[in-house]
Parts: structure tokens; C-alpha cells; sequence
């Protein structure tokens, strides 16, 4: 056990786990952010020229079924395959299907996409429990270590979203669709190489039986007998976690659909004199700093697990290398440039910055005395979201009733994307923690199934909500718009601290 960026002592399996994931959701992130950009650019600018109603929709639904597939993915793991092997497994189909999506013929693109659907839910639900196998002995550590896992979630989402969508839309978009499949391909190499250092952590299930009881024999955890009462309690807190993560997550993820279009159409972007220069010098700070601490994370993994998996180590090292490589050509071209309009996509990069740089303190938070239960922090993450949506609702409370455009502050979005990633700490990382706490050794792949379950309704409900957005700025206004999903969230976060007592029993003395 080592020290980390957050001075928390933890394995440095944990970060073998946060690289993994970080080039996964860098490629998953990366190809979403260019998925209908490119299906609606004209064929002069090498896209399919679809319209924006069909490419939405397959942007939903193959947003939905990517977070369908877990449940299948958990369970296959479970039974036969072991998390390792599940995850090695979907690394690689999703990098064959990234490779796919690259060659751009139609059959070639949505054989891609099946692989992308396929391959994730092999990987992501099964790479979430590895990180809770970690923590066997001491689970009162596992909401810190999901936290920080969370912050590898995000930096991949933040360079893949930046680099792909940079390389996709101004250089060209298989050049973008290749860079995920390639760095897919680094975290698979860097996962694989590392596989001596688990042992029997995420190793293949043991065959015992059950009747009344449950033991925990397999997947690393220790030996004990828990009643089936118990059992069926844990997982009914589960199930009501699970089930108020769909209002968080339908509010939030407006990120990708009406709140980029409040961005896009009704938020001063245009920069010019003082306020361009200071944006771009903002804009390097923001994608500089997160790099510099990557690195740090890097090398401090590397001064602990460098000479006993090296073949692993020299994958990192040089995913890291072309990523520096990239960051500092894309921001000479960009210092060079006249730009004076902030993109409406870069709006999509300050969720997962603030994320990396509010999750140390959120982490180190919930390992003080100050750390609420559960219920509570859900509910604070789904006031929060609400609270965001209200900043919006006032910012856009001077646009007249159905106005096209508008120029309002883009301070609103600033604050409202603050305050939606607060909320996802309270509500994402925790919840995650608590599966793995919670669930059944035998089930707990088939458990986080579950939960992205859950991401795969509230994707499709987001769209769906999302799309009345003209009807309401007809009819009512922007502001009442926004509301909605202010009230929906804060009346599911209230419900849900008023069932913290209830829940906490259910939860048979974890917290
Ligand atoms: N941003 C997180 C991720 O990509 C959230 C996933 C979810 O549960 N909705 O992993």
C-alpha cells in the first residue's frame, strides 16, 4: 500500500485500474463526440449528411444499448469468464471496433458500433467490481478509491472529447475515429501486461453451493456467511439506488442534448480583444494542468510497479508520450489561429474537468468524520443537479418566449456544469462504492449490470425530455423549461433523505 495524490494509502493496483479505464472512456467519450457531428456533416466535408432527427436517434440508441449490454456482460463474468478475462476480452472487441468505424463504409461502421455495444458490456461493469476486490479488508475505503477511479473515468472522457473531436472534426474523421481505437488498444496492452500483479483478484468464479445462505468464496473476497435475509435486504438498497440514479442522470445528461443547444444557440460565445486572449490562455491552464497531474499519477505508479511489469509500463509510457505530443500540437495550431468563438462542444469538456478537480477533495472528504451515509449523499447529488438547473432557468429567464437564439452569459453554463459535477460526485463514485459493498460476491458483476441499466433508461429519457425543448419555449418559456428539471431532481433527492433511516437498516451495518 502506497501513498497517492489524495494522501490516502492505496493499491497501486487501483491506478492499473484507473489507466484502463481512462483509454477506454477516452475512445468511448472520443468516438460519442464525433458520432453526430459526423453522421450530419455534409458529404463535402466527408460526413453522411443525415439529418439531425435520425442521427439523434441513433446516437440514443446506441447510447441506451452501450449501457444495456452490462447486465449481460456482469452476468457472463459472474458465472464463467472472471472480471479479468471479461475485461481483457471486451478491450478487445471494442478495439476491433473502433478499427471498424475507422474504414467508414456503412457496414464497417455499424459492425463498429455492435463491437463498441458488445465489448463495453463485457468491460464496464466488470472492470467497477475489480476496483471494489481491492478492498477486502479495509471496505471502508472503497468510496475514496471509487472517487479516485471516477477521476480516471474522466480524464479519459476529457482528452478523448478534446483530441478526437479535435483531430475528427479538423483534420478528418477517421482520424479521429482511429485515435480512439488506438488508445483502446494501449489500455487493453497496459491491462493485460499488468496481469501478474492481481493474483487472484478478478480471477475466474469457484464453483460452491448456495441454499439459504450465501458464501463468499469467490472473486478474492474473504470467506463469510451472510443470511439470505440480509442478502435480499442489500439488494433492495441496490435496486433504490439504482432507480434514483434515473432522475439524476436524465437531468444531467441534458449535457449532451439541450444544454448544448442553449450553448450552441443562446449563449455568447463570440471573444474578442482582451476576453479571446484570456480564454485561450484559460483553455491551455485547463487542458495543461489535468496532464501535468496525470503525469504525476503516472510516474508514481511507475516508481512502484515499473520493474515488476514492465512490458505493462512501457505500453503507459508511451500512450502518454503521443498524448503530450497531441495536446501541445493542437494548442500551437490553436495559439496561432484567430479564434474568437468558443465552440459550443467545449462546454462538454468542463464536466470532467471539474471532476478532476473537485474529486481529491470530495475523496478526502468522505474519509473524515464528515462523511454522510449514502442516502444522504444521493440525496445532496440530486439537490445539486436541481440547483444547477435553476442557475440555468435564471440565466435564461431574459430570453423572450420562443426565441431561435439569444445571447445570454455563458457564466450560467459555467456554473450550472460546476454544480452538476458536484452532484455526480455525490451520486456516481458513491454509488458504485455501494454496489460493490453491497452486493452478493457471487452477483456483483450481475449487480453493476444493474446499475447501468439504470444509465441506459435515463439516457433514453433524457432524449426523449430533451426533445420538447422548442414545444416548451413556444408554449411557456426557457426558464420553465429548465425548471422541470430543477423540480424532478430536487423532490427525488428530498424522497430519498427522508428514506436514509429505512435504508440504512436495510443496509444490515455497511455504510
Ligand atoms: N461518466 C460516467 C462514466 O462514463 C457515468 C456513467 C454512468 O453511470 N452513467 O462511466
Amino acid at each position: 500500500m502506497e501513498q497517492t495524490l489524495t494522501g490516502a494509502k492505496h493499491p497501486p493496483h487501483l491506478f492499473i485500474l484507473f489507466f484502463t479505464e481512462m483509454w477506454e472512456r477516452f475512445s468511448y467519450y472520443g468516438m460519442r463526440a464525433l458520432l453526430v457531428l459526423f453522421l450530419t456533416s455534409s458529404a463535402l466535408k466527408g460526413g453522411w449528411a443525415w439529418n439531425r432527427e435520425d442521427a439523434l436517434q441513433l446516437y440514443g440508441t446506441y447510447t441506451g444499448l452501450v449501457y444495456l449490454t452490462p447486465i449481460i456482460g456482469g452476468l457472463i463474468a459472474d458465472k464463467l469468464l472472471g472480471y479479468r478475462n471479461a475485461v481483457i476480452l471486451g478491450a478487445f472487441i471494442m478495439t476491433l471496433g473502433h478499427a471498424s468505424m475507422a474504414l467508414e463504409t456503412p457496414v464497417f461502421f455499424y459492425l463498429g458500433l455492435g463491437g463498441l455495444i458488445i465489448g463495453n458490456g463485457l468491460f464496464k461493469p466488470n472492470i467497477s467490481s475489480i476496483v471494489g476486490q481491492l478492498y477486502v479488508n479495509n471496505p471502508e475505503k472503497k468510496d475514496a478509491a471509487y472517487t479516485i477511479f471516477y477521476m480516471g473515468i474522466n480524464s479519459g472522457a476529457f482528452l478523448g472529447i478534446l483530441l478526437c473531436g479535435y483531430i475528427g472534426e479538423k483534420v478528418g474523421w477517421s482520424y479521429g475515429f482511429g485515435l480512439a481505437g488506438i488508445f483502446m488498444f494501449f489500455g487493453m496492452m497496459q491491462f493485460a501486461f499488468a496481469q501478474k500483479l492481481f493474483g487472484e483478484i478478478g480471477g475466474r468464479p469457484q464453483k460452491k453451493g448456495i441454499n439459504n445462505t450465501v458464501s463468499n468464496v469467490s472473486n478474492g473476497r474473504e470467506e463469510e456467511v451472510v443470511p439470505g435475509k440480509v442478502v435480499r435486504d442489500r439488494i433492495i438498497v441496490i435496486s433504490v439506488f439504482a432507480f434514483f440514479t434515473i432522475f439524476f442522470w436524465m437531468a444531467f445528461e441534458q449535457a449532451g442534448g439541450s444544454m448544448t443547444i442553449f450553448a450552441n444557440d443562446y449563449t455568447d460565445r463570440v471573444l474578442s480583444g482582451s476576453s479571446a486572449t484570456i480564454f485561450k490562455w484559460a483553455n491551455t491552464i485547463l487542458v495543461v494542468v489535468p496532464m501535468i497531474i496525470l503525469t504525476f499519477v503516472l510516474l508514481n505508479l511507475f516508481r512502484q510497479t515499473f520493474s515488476k511489469i514492465a512490458l505493462s509500463s512501457l505500453f503507459l509510457g508511451s500512450s502518454f508520450v503521443i498524448i503530450w505530443g497531441l495536446v501541445v500540437w493542437m494548442l500551437q495550431r490553436e495559439f496561432s489561429a484567430a479564434a474568437t468563438e468558443v465552440p459550443a462542444s467545449w462546454f462538454g469538456i468542463l464536466n470532467s474537468f471539474f471532476i478532476i478537480s473537485l474529486a481529491p477533495l470530495f475523496s478526502k472528504v468522505w474519509e473524515t468524520k464528515f462523511n454522510p451515509s449514502g442516502p444522504v449523499k444521493f440525496g445532496i447529488g440530486l439537490i445539486l443537479v436541481g440547483i444547477g438547473f435553476a442557475l440555468l432557468a435564471y440565466g435564461g429567464s431574459s430570453i423572450p418566449q420562443g426565441a431561435k437564439t439569444a445571447s445570454v452569459s455563458m457564466v450560467w453554463l459555467i456554473m450550472a456544469y460546476c454544480l452538476h459535477t458536484m452532484g455526480e460526485l455525490c451520486i456516481s463514485p458513491v454509488g458504485l462504492s455501494y454496489i460493490s459493498k453491497l452486493a452478493p460476491p457471487k452477483l456483483v458483476g450481475l449487480m453493476f449490470g444493474i446499475w447501468f441499466l439504470t444509465t441506459a433508461i435515463a439516457n433514453y429519457l433524457a432524449g426523449i425530455t430533451g426533445s420538447f425543448i422548442d414545444p416548451i419555449i413556444e408554449d411557456y418559456s426557457m426558464a420553465t423549461f429548465f425548471l422541470i428539471f430543477t423540480a424532478i431532481p430536487i423532490v427525488a433527492g428530498l424522497v430519498m433523505m427522508s428514506l436514509n433511516k429505512l435504508l440504512k437498516n436495510k443496509m444490515h451495518g455497511i455504510y
